[in-house]
């Protein structure tokens, strides 16, 4: 009898191998993603290392619950559209998170051959090959509902939690219309994260499936500005606020205030809009152009190693980022950091700003720091280190310490919209319901600055949420 080859648990004979990388010399030279795709003989290769755990801990730490070990083996027994069914079936964008989810934080840091000492199954690589060959060989269509719905929702915000609850909202059949204060959607997917991360032409075809799907996009509309929210929610059934966190973490310092300090999302929408071919009176007059400067950027999280890396890519003569722990206490994914590392970018650790010399600035005053006691969450405080002040030189310094959320209640005239003390909306965690009747939220405005992968499931949630609640009302009318 001849047995059929087994197609999987080959981690024991094959080793990890991530898509080659760009070498650093060229990729500093432009705004390209630096992993090139998997050839389809690599990506079976690597499927087949999985070794199909009875309980797969990569999906319990996937928030979306991916059915990991299933699109794994569909593409190492070559059954790649089957996969892109599998996969996309959970995901709204899988392409997007394949490219920039923390992968070893989330399911490739759960992956059980990983904790055998054997390497991760590149799990992210695998998602993302799956679904750009979905999208070559034509098997991502425009959205098409069985039957249309007489409902409407109103989607405030086009970022990844928006937009993933337009997409099932939309399937259902459902009327949807994103407004967004930007011109093109995709939230930070297109303004804030690079292209060397995640290409834009990635983001903007899923926008245009969307389009095409019938999700009427309402772009340039400032809500509070240009259209109040009352007004937004007496045209829907269900309004969704997913407008994300945007306002800067200022440092209060002596010397602030000076030009030559920016903050980083200032920075990173200016560059990211350069690389649209936009007109950009800030970048081209050298406001937020880190060519031919020193850049300190202040940070340690995924806004800090998107700094570093485009103030490389500007050609900036130098490039330091302070943080005031140490790097294995950094919040931005290690992988970026390498990255960064490979690409110039000098890193300063156990170091803290204490002010600003110069105007405009031509230098941060340092102090150096050094790990104390834990605190009550188990995280070492940084402490001062007495009299090891120096000044580090620079005529840029971009301030990427994190993400607060606008004050929604007072910039839309709300003062019902239940916000916690954080400024964050109040809202159930799995349905995204408020306290306000038919008012939903999702992603960072309910969670504070977090993932994309986070967003996308709460708009999923939410979406199936309002379709629960429609479907109430549309039988109780019948029953009438
Ligand atoms: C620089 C940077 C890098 C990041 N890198 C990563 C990464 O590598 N991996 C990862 O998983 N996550 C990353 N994140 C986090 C991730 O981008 C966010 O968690 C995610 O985009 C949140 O999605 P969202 O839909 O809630 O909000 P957003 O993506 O912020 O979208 C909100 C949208 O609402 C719109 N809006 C806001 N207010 C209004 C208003 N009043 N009227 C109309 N429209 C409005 C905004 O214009 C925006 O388009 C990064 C974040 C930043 C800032
Ligand atoms: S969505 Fe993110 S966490 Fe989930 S499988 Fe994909 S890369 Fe991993």
């Amino acid at each position: 009898m001849i047995m059929a080859e087994q197609p999987m648990l080959k981690f024991v004979n094959i080793e990890r191998d991530m898509p080659e990388k760009r070498p650093p010399d060229l990729r500093r030279t432009d705004f390209n993603e630096i992993y090139a795709e998997y050839a389809d003989a690599k990506a079976k290769e690597q499927s087949s290392r999985c070794s199909q755990c009875g309980v797969p801990y990569c999906q319990s730490h996937c928030p979306l619950h991916n059915n990991i070990p299933d699109w794994l083996r569909l593409t190492a027994e070559g059954r790649l559209q089957e996969a892109y069914e599998v996969s996309q079936a959970t995901n709204t964008f899988p392409e997007i998170c394949g490219r920039i989810c923390p992968q070893d934080r989330l399911c490739e840091g759960n992956c059980v051959i990983e904790q055998s000492g054997h390497g991760t199954v590149t799990i992210g690589s695998v998602e993302k090959y799956i679904t750009d060959t979905a999208w070559e060989e034509g098997w991502v269509q425009p959205i098409k509902p069985g039957r249309e719905r007489p409902e409407s929702v109103g989607i405030i915000g086009a970022g990844p939690g928006g937009l993933a609850a337009a997409d099932v909202l939309r399937r259902a059949g459902v009327q949807v219309t994103v407004y967004d204060r930007y011109d093109r959607a995709g939230g930070l997917l297109t303004y804030g994260i690079p292209g060397f991360k995640l290409e834009k032409d990635v983001v903007m075809r899923r926008n245009d499936q969307l389009a095409q799907g019938g999700v009427n996009f309402e772009l340039n509309c400032n809500v509070g500005v240009d259209n109040s929210f009352a007004d937004i929610r007496a045209r829907h059934d269900a309004v969704i606020i997913a407008t994300g966190v945007y306002k800067t973490r200022e440092i209060q310092a002596p010397g602030s205030g000076v030009p030559g300090l920016e903050r980083a999302i200032d920075f990173l929408t200016a560059s990211n809009r350069k690389s649209f071919g936009d007109a950009v009176e800030d970048f081209d007059s050298g406001r937020l152009n880190a060519s031919g400067k020193k850049v300190v950027v202040i940070g340690g999280g995924d806004t800090a190693m998107d700094c570093v890396r485009t103030s490389i890519r500007q050609g900036a003569t130098s490039v330091k980022c302070l943080y005031r722990r140490d790097r294995a206490n950094m919040p931005g994914s290690q992988r970026e950091v390498a990255n960064a590392e490979e690409e110039g970018v000098v890193f300063e650790w156990l170091s803290a700003p204490k002010g600003f010399v110069g105007d405009p600035v031509t230098g941060v005053m340092v102090q150096k720091m050094r790990l104390g006691q834990p605190d009550v969450t188990g995280r070492q405080a940084p402490e001062l280190i007495e009299g090891s002040d120096y000044v580090e030189e620079a005529d840029l310094v971009i301030m990427a310490l994190g993400f607060e959320p606008e004050d929604l209640p007072t910039l839309w005239g709300e003062a019902d919209l239940p916000v916690n003390r954080w400024g964050t909306i109040k809202a159930d965690y799995v349905s995204g319901q408020t306290a306000l009747d038919g008012v939903y939220a999702v992603g960072d405005i309910v969670r504070g600055a977090s993932l994309v992968v986070w967003a996308i499931k709460d708009g999923r949630d939410c979406a199936e949420a309002i379709l629960k609640r429609l479907d109430q009302g549309a039988t109780a009318v019948a029953a009438e």
